[in-house]
């Protein structure tokens, strides 16, 4: 395996018709981001900052949240490390943090007390969070992100929880970061409806179609039952996604897709086609997604996509196979 991601690590992913596309990798340990040079990624698009509470048997304290995201970012080099804040609760319950205040467990815990819901009212659990990633990234460039934003001011109440402790590390005359980038995810369809609020006040968005399709479809990720029912390639994602780029077009924020469908060659492609150029997947599928972009036309997949989304076929995923299998990808 690491011979096949040497063989494409230096290689660009850039279409037929000179269309860059930025590949990143996603990642939730300090050992993951070797793979950044292994793979030649442009970054780590998604850090899931909650893999350090789920290992951990208590709860991880500042300095060591500190110390962890410095080294990711100093292991990282001059490629950008995207953090997304913790996404626990739910399903992800930590036995030294209790999730549920009430003595109730979350009856759908996907749709439950999760994320950001669970931060904004673990105030102390955010602020450390957010202090430690001020502070580790002193005379750099901070990306964060917030998971499950599902309305606009979920998004300004996490932003005032790192705005209020950079005004203390600033009033303490502590090294600030160079430059904070605020992103939200997209996770939630509600969101949807509302980024005309939100883009304006954004530096990224990222997609997060796992959870995404999940609540598209009312269709649980985690149920083995459903996993093959509700496809990645199905017109009502793709629509879904579609109007999305139309509505954040104009907007001057990257627009990453970060769920695991991006890693998939004809998922991938299909992203292309609605105008996605930024995806962040597994590091094993970075050389095969790379070396997909090399052969395509970005033209030729955007005008055939809005062809079969105009008009639905009813099989997607089947029309773009054979549009893949003629030209030989
Ligand atoms: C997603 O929901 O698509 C995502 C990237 O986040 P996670 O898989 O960690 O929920
Ligand atoms: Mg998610």
């Amino acid at each position: 395996r690491q011979a096949a991601y040497a063989a494409l690590r230096e290689v660009e992913p850039i279409s037929k018709n000179g269309e860059r596309v930025t590949i990143m990798i996603n990642a939730g340990l300090r050992d993951d981001v070797p793979m950044l040079a292994a793979t030649g990624a442009d970054g780590i698009g998604l850090f899931r900052t909650e893999f350090q509470f789920l290992v951990s048997a208590a709860l991880p304290q500042r300095e060591r949240q500190t110390k962890l995201y410095r080294d990711v970012m100093e292991a990282a080099g001059d490629k950008p490390v995207v953090f997304r804040t913790i996404d626990i609760g739910g399903d992800k319950s930590l036995p030294y943090l209790r999730t549920d205040d009430d003595g109730q467990d979350d009856e759908n815990p996907a749709m439950g007390w999760r994320a950001l819901r669970l931060a904004l009212e673990r105030e102390g659990l955010m602020k450390a969070q957010a202090r430690s990633l001020l502070e580790a990234s002193a005379g750099r460039t901070l990306n964060v992100m917030f998971p499950m934003v599902s309305e606009v001011w979920e998004f300004d109440a996490a932003k005032a929880v790192f705005e209020g402790q950079l005004k203390f590390l600033k009033e303490r005359r502590k090294m600030l970061p160079e430059r904070i980038r605020y992103g939200a995810m997209l996770e939630v369809p509600a969101l949807a409806e509302m980024l005309d609020v939100l883009a304006p006040k954004l530096s990224f968005l990222s997609i997060g179609t796992n959870d995404l399709t999940q609540f598209l479809f009312a269709a649980d990720r985690a149920n083995p039952k459903l996993a093959e029912r509700y496809d990645w390639l199905s017109p009502a994602i793709m629509r879904f996604l579609r109007r999305v780029m139309r509505q954040l077009d104009g907007h001057q924020i990257d627009i990453t897709v970060c769920g695991e469908m991006g890693g998939r060659r004809l998922e991938a492609l299909a992203l292309i086609g609605l105008g996605i150029r930024r995806l962040s997947i597994t590091p094993a599928s970075v050389g095969p997604i790379k070396e997909m972009v090399r052969q395509i036309d970005t033209r030729e997949i955007a005008s055939a996509m809005d062809r079969w989304l105009n008009e639905p076929v009813g099989d997607l995923r089947g029309a773009i196979t054979s549009w893949a299998e003629e030209r030989g990808l």
